[in-house]
């Protein structure tokens, strides 16, 4: 799908405005926030458009997809987030290709992903030995697929830290698509008190909370998200 360079710059500008203003809404400074654009069904030229206008943060959602694309950008200093639910096998791959991986969602998968690591890290020079995670978890069971419940998040998470290859740094959700924004805010209130209630319960700092998508980001913002992941809002409507 062709995107105009200018139609990309455009786009972000707005967007890191809207990011701008809702968080010094909430008194919060913006440079908290990290922008991931959501690259998903768009050529690597999008992506090379994005970054020359600033983007250092890219989200993709399919390993077979981002196989393809990855070589065609591997020499920008981007870093690469997998963003969509993954296959257990084929956390070998997403453990190549990408630099965190923001929806785990099973132990088994955890596991594997570790194993992976240290795969790599054996195996010659690779960039870093141990993959920052987030963990995904599913606030509404009757609307997305995949995630944790929140009651297995503190055993999920009690184990991932058991894991040398991996570094726990937060949660992220999906909550469902609904037309008012404002009707998403309870879900991101509560991804935000289950981090809260796992940093304590855990001892340790969980900084991370990637919520908000292109139509609901600024609530996201509101309610503490350091990490929105916008695709429409930067690249324009995917093809369905
Ligand atoms: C596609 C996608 C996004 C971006 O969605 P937009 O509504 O286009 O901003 C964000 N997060 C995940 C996990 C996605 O799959």
């Amino acid at each position: 799908m062709a995107v105009e360079t200018s139609a990309i710059a455009v786009n972000l500008a707005r967007v890191r405005e809207r990011i701008a203003r809702a968080a010094e809404h909430a008194g919060r400074d913006p440079a908290e926030i990290t922008l991931v654009a959501v690259s998903k069904t768009f050529p690597a030229a999008a992506i090379r458009e994005a970054y020359a206008a600033g983007v250092r943060h890219f989200g993709e959602n399919r390993v077979q997809e981002w196989e393809a694309k990855h070589p065609l950008v591997a020499d920008l200093a981007a870093t690469w987030h997998l963003v969509g639910h993954l296959q257990t096998n084929k956390a070998r791959r997403a453990a190549r290709l990408f630099h965190t991986v923001d929806s785990l969602d099973s132990w088994k998968l955890a596991q594997k992903l570790d194993a992976a690591v240290a795969e790599l890290a054996a195996s010659g020079p690779r960039r870093e030995v141990v993959l920052p995670v987030l963990i995904e978890v599913r606030l509404a069971p009757e609307e997305t697929k995949h995630g944790v419940e929140p009651e297995e998040l503190p055993a999920l998470a009690e184990a991932v830290l058991g894991l040398r290859h991996l570094e726990l740094r937060g949660l992220m959700c999906i909550p469902p698509l609904l037309v008012d924004p404002e009707q998403v805010r309870p879900y991101f209130r509560r991804l935000r008190t289950l981090r809260d209630d796992l940093q304590q319960r855990l001892g340790r700092p969980l900084p991370e909370l990637s919520m908000g998508m292109s139509h609901d980001f600024e609530v996201a913002i509101q309610e503490g998200a350091t990490q929105v992941r916008l695709g429409t809002a930067i690249f324009g409507a995917r093809a369905s």
